[in-house]
């Protein structure tokens, strides 16, 4: 029997990488979002623009679609659930609901034997003001934040004292981590003891935004390894379908850290589009739609670098090597701390 169609909801530029893997693998992708000026209809065979609480539309979209699975995890939860009542999504909805919010996501970590940061939830100013021994710290909204958008550093006590928030969202304070580096490791599962994991990647973030990622990275063994296994760990845990990544911090005394879990594909991972045999959006595909696993091989060394608001202009009309791959997300509009495109230099 084969696959021919996929939904994806969301629209963004890990949506239209998912677009060209099913491309690749003969599938028919169908994009519902919310954003008239998704990226990712440039690349799906089919666009719906909808609401998210939209019920006809959503209908629409799932007779449309065989499997259906999403580009960005926050999605609303009664979204999620209304469309797999009609049609399953994976990973599984509920998957969302916990690591949507930041506190219920490393509660889950830690209920697990796995390291987080410390972290208190802050709800109001008292709670904040009485949070010292989180500091320095970082204070985080605990659902909606990407790419550092509602964060706040606080670096000393003063700083505590003097920041100002309007506690309209409920926050989470974590103690910072004294950064030797960052990883992520990228793991698709396909079900019970059955994965495709990439070799952990290096990354550097710069404004908390990913800025530079690379294989392989310089790490040692143990990290390497308690790395991959929390990442297994995780994702049985969850029982997760598709391809997932744990962000990860390693301190100063070499200790590994889960940061958080993207329930998608990732950023960092654009790299094995090129690097590897099977790119981590092919094998969520094949996961998704329950295709056959494919045994994942890294061809190439590689390292990708993200091209963040202006930094695209030059690339439009830049010329390349052949060992250099330029990926232009088609945006309408340039905006300062926007992801624009990315650039992979194959070894
Ligand atoms: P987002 O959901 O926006 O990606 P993250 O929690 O991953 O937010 O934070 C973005 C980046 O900020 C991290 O990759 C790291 O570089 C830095 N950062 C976040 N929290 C901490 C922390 N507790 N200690 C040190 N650095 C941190
Ligand atoms: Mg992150």
């Amino acid at each position: 029997m084969s696959v021919t169609s996929i939904g994806i909801i969301g629209g963004g530029q890990l949506g239209s990488m998912l677009c060209t893997a099913a491309k690749k693998l003969n599938i028919k992708s169908v994009i519902i979002s919310d954003d008239k000026d998704a990226p990712a209809q440039s690349f799906a065979d089919e666009f719906i623009l909808s609401k998210y609480d939209d019920d006809l539309k959503i209908q629409e979209f799932c007779n449309r679609v065989e499997f259906i699975t999403f580009e960005f995890e926050n999605i609303p939860y009664e979204t999620l659930l209304k469309i797999n009542d009609i049609k399953k999504i994976n990973p599984r909805p509920i998957i969302n609901k916990i690591v949507q919010n930041r506190i219920s996501e490393k509660d889950f970590l830690n209920k697990n034997n796995i390291r987080t940061t410390s972290y208190i939830s802050v709800k109001n100013e008292n709670e904040l003001k009485s949070s010292q021994d989180f500091i320095p710290g970082i204070l985080k909204t605990c659902t909606m934040g990407y790419d550092g958008k509602g964060q706040y550093r606080i670096n000393n006590e003063k700083e505590l004292e003097n920041l100002k928030i309007s506690f309209d969202n409920e926050y989470i304070l974590e103690k910072s981590v004294r950064l030797k580096k960052e990883i992520s490791v990228i793991i698709t599962r396909f079900g019970p003891e059955k994965y495709e994991v990439y070799d952990p990647i290096e990354n550097v973030h710069e404004d908390q935004i990913l800025k530079y990622s690379k294989i392989p990275a310089e790490i040692d063994q143990n990290i390497n390894d308690q790395s991959i296994n929390w990442a297994k760990y995780i994702a049985d845990e969850l029982n997760y379908i598709g391809t997932m990544c744990v962000e990860y911090f390693i301190d100063k005394n070499e200790n590994l850290y889960v940061n958080e879990i993207a329930p998608r594909v990732h950023n960092s991972g654009h790299l094995t589009i090129n690097a590897y045999n099977i790119s981590q959006f092919e094998n969520h595909i094949r996961a998704v739609c329950g295709l056959e696993k494919i045994k994942t091989e890294k061809i190439h060394n590689a390292k990708m670098i993200n091209l963040i608001g202006d930094d695209i202009l030059v690339y439009k009309n830049k010329k390349f090597k052949n060992n250099e791959f330029f990926f232009d997300y088609l945006k309408k509009t340039i905006k300062q701390k926007r992801k624009m495109g990315h650039l992979t230099t194959i070894e």
